[in-house]
């Protein structure tokens, strides 16, 4: 991955500290031991694997600072009113608040948005919220048939999603995680009830009929982890059996991964660590850090934690201008804070901070007022206009706008709830540990079973200073479990304000087993170094990283206003400043070309925002001038580092990336000399026109210089007169100077088996003569063939412009993947 990379894996040490009192242990853990349990909080029931953290139920972890920051905004902004924006959650008519379970929108979306919105709500303890979320609670709690189903009976019968009378199992998944929510919050009995006469429902369904389809199949790692919620709490032996059933049905992630649609592998590639509970066979653990691994190494090159797949990842688009879709960075943070639970290793800590820190803040606006669907490491620009397929999806997915982006908008609101339902976990020996750091407050029964509360002050990730302030009504022992990031080798702690000498190597936890006493006071420091990443599948490009931040260029940010409503807007965001830049990085000590500067914490309490970075580093750079957007609008290619520029050195600043929505957090370097590289400017396409494009084309595509693998290539765009059928129609290339022509080619664009879109019935070349056009004939026939290009000759003409003229077939549209024209002296 990187020659900079020097963070060790699995170095870590323990000493007993000294300075510590008498009958207090202080010492480095890879994971808290399961020799002892936990009776204060659920973990693991035999006979599944021992349990190294519980979740605490919500409600115990009160966010502080910007964490709570961003509950609040998500409260107030396009997620918290969303009842006001989507027509998915119009209550009147809605299936799943019908006691029947009929009626409209009874398939992912209403479940989706009240996952997190109920979550929010009583993280928040706010009471409009919790209210709403009682509402939809209680349809569903209500919607119970006798044999078991709840939920909507139209999913039952499959008709949401065409699985023609099979139950469609995916919704309901996502209801079961709001309902287990609820229980946590609440206690309500009512829905071990539900659970478990659903869970005896599914028994019931026959094999050929259980988790059919696409999503249930992909996704059952979901319903599997309810299961186990619910044995857990019950101890229902059936429930083990069933377990069974639904880890037979679900794609077979223990093998590999076996998809790439990002969501799915963001949900799926941890389902075999949760069926390794019950199975304890470390290739189910393993696959799932197996199936990380490759999804980084086939297209998670880029900073940011997450990878290109937007929507699926596609061979060939790996670089850091792939983006991701919203839904797969909420799915990532919550399958790592899962397999946390599941094996105690701190990496799934480190792996879903870098998402949250790097990239969820910057799928939103900084007042949460907006989503996009797609984010990538390295984006600058971020309007309405279809990206396909550069981005594989088409449309307008890089628009910040409240009112679209179906899933991501109503599943998203579920990333910062849970992950700050995750900074704290109750430990084996009734202890408590510190996961993930941020300004928060836990209030929770320890050792021998009082409640006591640790209030945790930081300005972390910005900061390499924490403290935590224990409350107890009187002396209690338990173990504090306090963990030690991937990236950090010399963490220093101190107890009441002395030092002790534990030392603990990245990626451990250090354990103070100790009587606490109220008013003990914990510090914690974890010394950031800037440290270089270099992605040498992507042309050795570098990131830069400070702890557990990874920085981006500044880029001025202006934004649009573009559609949306007045109390709803919707943007988009353009450039004011250059950002073509590669660094120049001193070669012997890359680190040392950077410089660290502190700023003000921001009064709003809102730091992922472009000019509200309370850190920001100095570092030297040079523009590359031939690197520019493409026709998309996209940022242009990387080319192989280090790269030559004649430009001044400058002096740039660079922000943490999770504050950029415009950002380059991916760059190259610079250099010179025989080694270094001149960036290519890439082919300029012709100006071009047509009598018609369909918005998600584009008539650049003409003459973009790529060749087509055969006339049903949809990887690289194209130009169609779709939706028009069985007219005529044109192109045209218009050139500066008259230009002498002598031959010309076609590739037509076919969809056969997709679309409407065939070869043409005919077509014709013309060319501008004076004002008027003149047909040319061609030596030969003008062809209509598919999967390769047509070429015809001519007598040499001379011209300004030059029109393609096309009669489509009846019933049928046509396009143009490239069109040649041959220039004579
Ligand atoms: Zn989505």
């Amino acid at each position: 991955m990187s020659k900079y990379t020097l963070v060790g894996l699995t170095t870590f040490f323990a000493l007993v500290g000294t300075g510590s009192p008498a009958g207090a242990e202080i010492r480095a853990v890879e994971r808290p031991s399961t020799d002892a349990g936990n009776d204060l909080y659920v973990g693991n029931r035999p006979p599944l694997a021992a349990s190294p953290f519980m979740k605490l139920p919500v409600g115990a972890i009160e966010p502080q600072g910007w964490v709570r920051k961003q509950l609040e905004l998500q409260a107030d902004g396009f997620h918290g009113h969303l009842t006001e924006i989507s027509r998915f959650l119009a209550k009147e008519g809605n299936a799943w608040l019908s006691p029947a379970g009929e009626g409209q929108h009874g398939w992912e979306e209403p479940p989706y948005w009240l996952k997190g919105f109920s979550n929010c709500g009583y993280i928040l303890r706010d009471q409009r919220m919790i209210a709403e979320s009682k509402i939809w609670i209680e349809a569903a709690l209500a919607s119970q048939k006798q044999d078991g189903w709840f939920g909507p009976d139209k999913g039952r019968k499959g008709a949401a999603t065409k699985l023609q009378g099979r139950e469609d199992l995916w919704p309901n998944m996502i209801m079961l995680f709001c309902l287990q929510n609820y229980h946590e919050f609440t206690g309500d009995e009512r829905v071990i009830e539900l659970m478990t006469n659903y869970m005896k429902y599914l028994t019931t369904v026959p094999e050929d009929r259980f988790l059919v389809g696409y999503w249930p199949r992909m996704r059952g790692g979901d319903l599997l982890y309810s299961v186990y919620w619910l044995y857990n709490r019950t101890g229902d032996k059936f429930l083990l059996d069933l377990a069974k059933k639904v880890h037979r049905h679900t794609a077979a992630w223990e093998k590999d991964v076996i998809n790439w649609h990002n969501v799915n592998m963001s949900q799926g590639f941890g389902q075999p660590a949760t069926y390794y509970m019950q199975s304890q066979d470390r290739n189910h653990l393993e696959a799932a850090e197996r199936n990380w691994r490759k999804i980084r190494n086939m297209y998670g090159q880029v900073p940011g934690g997450m990878f290109g797949g937007d929507e699926n990842c596609r061979p060939g688009f790996t670089g850091p201008r792939q983006a991701v879709e919203t839904c797969g960075m909420v799915e990532m943070m919550l399958s790592h804070e899962i397999l946390l639970t599941i094996n105690g290793d701190a990496k799934w800590a480190d792996r879903c901070e870098d998402v949250a820190f790097n990239s969820l803040p910057a799928a939103f606006t900084p007042d949460l007022k907006a989503l996009h669907y797609l984010t990538a490491p390295n984006m600058i620009l971020c309007d309405r206009h279809t990206k396909s397929p550069g981005l594989q999806n088409g449309g307008p997915m890089l628009h910040f706008n409240p009112h679209i982006h179906r899933c991501c908008q109503h599943n998203t609101g579920h990333g910062w709830p849970y992950y700050a339902a995750h900074l704290w976990l109750a430990t084996p020996g009734n202890g408590l540990a510190a996961v993930m750091y941020a300004p928060s407050r836990v209030i929770a029964k320890v050792g021998n079973g009082i409640k006591i509360s640790i209030l945790q002050e930081t300005k972390y990730p910005f900061d390499e200073d924490i403290s935590f302030s224990v409350t107890a009504s009187r002396p209690v022992q338990f173990p504090l479990y306090l963990r030690v990031p991937g990236w950090c080798e010399n963490p220093k702690l101190s107890i009441n304000g002395a030092a002790t000498s534990v030392e603990a190597g990245p990626r451990s936890y250090i354990m103070i087993d100790r009587k606490w006493s109220d008013g003990d006071k914990v510090g914690l420091k974890l010394p950031m170094e800037i440290k270089l990443r270099e992605w040498t599948q992507n042309g050795g490009s570098v990131s830069v990283d400070r702890g557990p931040l990874t920085y981006s260029l500044k880029i001025g940010e202006r934004y649009v206003r573009e559609g949306g409503t007045d109390v709803w807007p919707a943007w988009e965001i353009h450039p004011t400043t250059a950002w073509n830049y590669g660094l120049v990085l001193n070669d012997s000590e890359p680190a040392s070309s950077f410089s660290l500067v502190r700023k003000d914490w921001p009064d709003n309490n809102q730091p992922f925002e472009t000019d509200a970075a309370p850190i920001e580093l100095r570092a030297r750079a040079k523009k590359i001038p031939a690197w520019q957007k493409d026709h998309l609008g996209l940022v242009g290619k990387l080319q192989p580092s280090p790269a030559k520029s004649s430009d001044p050195t400058e002096d740039v600043t660079l922000i943490p990336m999770g504050c950029a929505r415009l950002r380059i957090s991916a760059f190259p370097t610079i250099g010179s000399g025989a080694g270094a590289h001149e960036w290519k400017e890439p082919p300029k396409s012709l100006p071009a026109t047509a009598s018609h494009c369909w918005a998600g084309d584009s008539v650049a595509a003409l003459s973009d210089k790529l060749v087509p693998k055969s006339s049903n290539d949809h990887s690289i765009q194209r130009m169609t007169w779709w939706p028009h059928k069985g007219t005529t129609e044109w192109v045209q290339y218009d050139f500066k100077k008259p230009k002498r022509i002598a031959a010309a080619s076609v590739y037509w664009f076919d969809d056969t088996g997709k679309g409407g879109c065939r070869i043409p019935k005919s077509w014709q070349l013309r060319y501008k003569k004076g004002n008027d056009w003149t047909d040319i004939v061609a030596a030969g026939s003008y062809g209509v063939e598919k999967d390769r290009f047509n070429s015809v000759r001519f007598e040499p003409v001379q011209t300004t412009a030059l029109r393609l003229e096309v009669v489509l077939q009846p019933e049928f549209s046509a396009g143009i993947l490239e069109w040649r024209v041959d220039t004579v002296r």
